[in-house]
């Protein structure tokens, strides 16, 4: 093992309900996520004790910063009742096809967004936190959506915004990070950005340059066109990030980093690598405002990612840059056993499978996307925000 102490301050916020499977066991999300990247980390030998805080449930009062007490008490019910009533399933989404019921119906995802307020506190007591549970970001106050019930997002920017910081939100998620964005939307003190796939995808017809192009609002979205490489990406993310972090001046910032932006992710339809991902990360990484010792104030979580093997190496590779370590790119043993034993066919045949990172190797650059990504940074330049003096 090689360089697994850390160089940097940083929490990894972990659970051991997070080896249930939760979604039952016909769901895009009824696959291991948290529990394999764990894994893998710790194949690597790249977590002290130290750095590893179990997960909590979020109190009550702390959902209700941001839900309905109508919807937190009804999801604590459909978890004492065994299962969601009608009412409660045509009002509060729950227990449909898309959020479906499963075990440990509300103390699964209570316990992914405590996870998220603990990370929080992690960023105000001076080290960057990571949640890889957390980024369900398109839960509303009083309702399920997409997959997410509590909005843990929202809560750990809110429990930032507790200390009189200004929050810069970035959500790299492959779709649109919808319920963060309304949420704060008219919250001058929170700055809400998302690069994701456009129309042609989940939530669609949301997330357009346009949508929040009016004056005082504090969000800016990035729609990409399907196919979207690393160096596409790369045009439109520093046509928006430096702009956005010299017009803002954010105190802290909150990473959504969804693995489904990576292109071998069966719902996301964007060209990334694992690379293209991580760089991203890493920029972003480097220009987070920090504490006075210079440890940035940065809080990070997991979101979407249905490709349980993209998903656990990308966010190793993620917890490797957050703690400052350099991990060897072959795999250790153990970790490629860990990865071997989900029963996953698709890349089975990959020649990268014991190495940390996939390659791509279709990734050239098309003519029709380059024009697409030009025309999406001239509306990104004539946005309000970015234009104003
Ligand atoms: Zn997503």
């Amino acid at each position: 093992m090689q360089n697994n102490q850390p160089t940097r301050k940083a929490t990894y916020i972990g659970g051991s309900n997070y080896r249930r499977n939760a979604y039952g066991t016909n769901h895009p999300l009824s696959i291991p996520r948290v529990s394999l990247a764990t894994d893998l980390i710790l194949a690597y030998g790249a977590m002290t004790d130290a750095e590893f805080k179990l997960a909590r449930k979020a109190a009550d009062y702390e959902l209700e910063w941001f839900h309905t007490p109508e919807y937190v008490s009804a999801f604590k019910r459909a978890e004492a009742l065994g299962r969601v009533s009608n009412p409660v399933r045509q009002r509060h989404h729950l227990g449909t096809l898309e959020n479906p019921y499963f075990e440990q119906f509300f103390t699964i995802p209570a316990t992914a967004t405590g996870a998220s307020v603990q990370a929080a506190d992690e960023v105000v007591n001076g080290r960057i936190g990571f949640n890889p549970a957390g980024g369900m970001h398109h839960a509303r106050p009083d309702a399920a959506h997409g997959f997410c019930y509590f909005n843990d997002t929202v809560l750990g920017i809110m429990r930032l915004r507790q200390q009189g910081w200004r929050v810069l939100y970035i959500d790299i998620d492959a779709h649109h990070g919808d319920g963060v964005e309304e949420a704060f939307l008219d919250d001058p003190e929170v700055f809400t950005l998302s690069l994701h796939m456009d129309n042609y995808a989940y939530p669609f017809k949301a997330g357009q340059v346009s949508d929040t192009a009016r004056a005082g609002h504090t969000s800016l979205n990035v729609p990409l066109p399907k196919a979207t490489n690393d160096a596409e990406y790369r045009l439109a993310f520093d046509a928006v990030w430096q702009p956005v972090l010299d017009k803002f001046k954010p105190d802290a910032i909150v990473l959504q980093a969804g693995t489904d932006m990576i292109f071998a992710d069966p719902l996301g339809k964007l060209g990334m690598t694992t690379q293209g991902f991580l760089s991203i990360a890493e920029t972003i990484l480097n220009t987070s405002p920090c504490h006075a010792d210079g440890t940035p104030r940065l809080l990070v979580t997991g979101g979407g990612g249905y490709h349980p093997l993209v998903l656990a190496r990308a966010w190793t590779g993620l917890w490797a840059l957050l703690s400052g370590r350099e991990l060897p790119v072959d795999l250790p043993a153990t970790g490629i056993d860990a990865l071997r034993s989900v029963p996953w066919d698709m890349d089975e045949d990959e020649p990268h499978f014991a190495q940390l990172f996939i390659s791509r190797l279709d990734a050239e650059s098309d003519t029709h996307i380059r024009t697409e990504i030009h025309d999406l940074i001239l509306a990104i330049q004539q946005h309000p925000y970015l234009k104003a003096s």
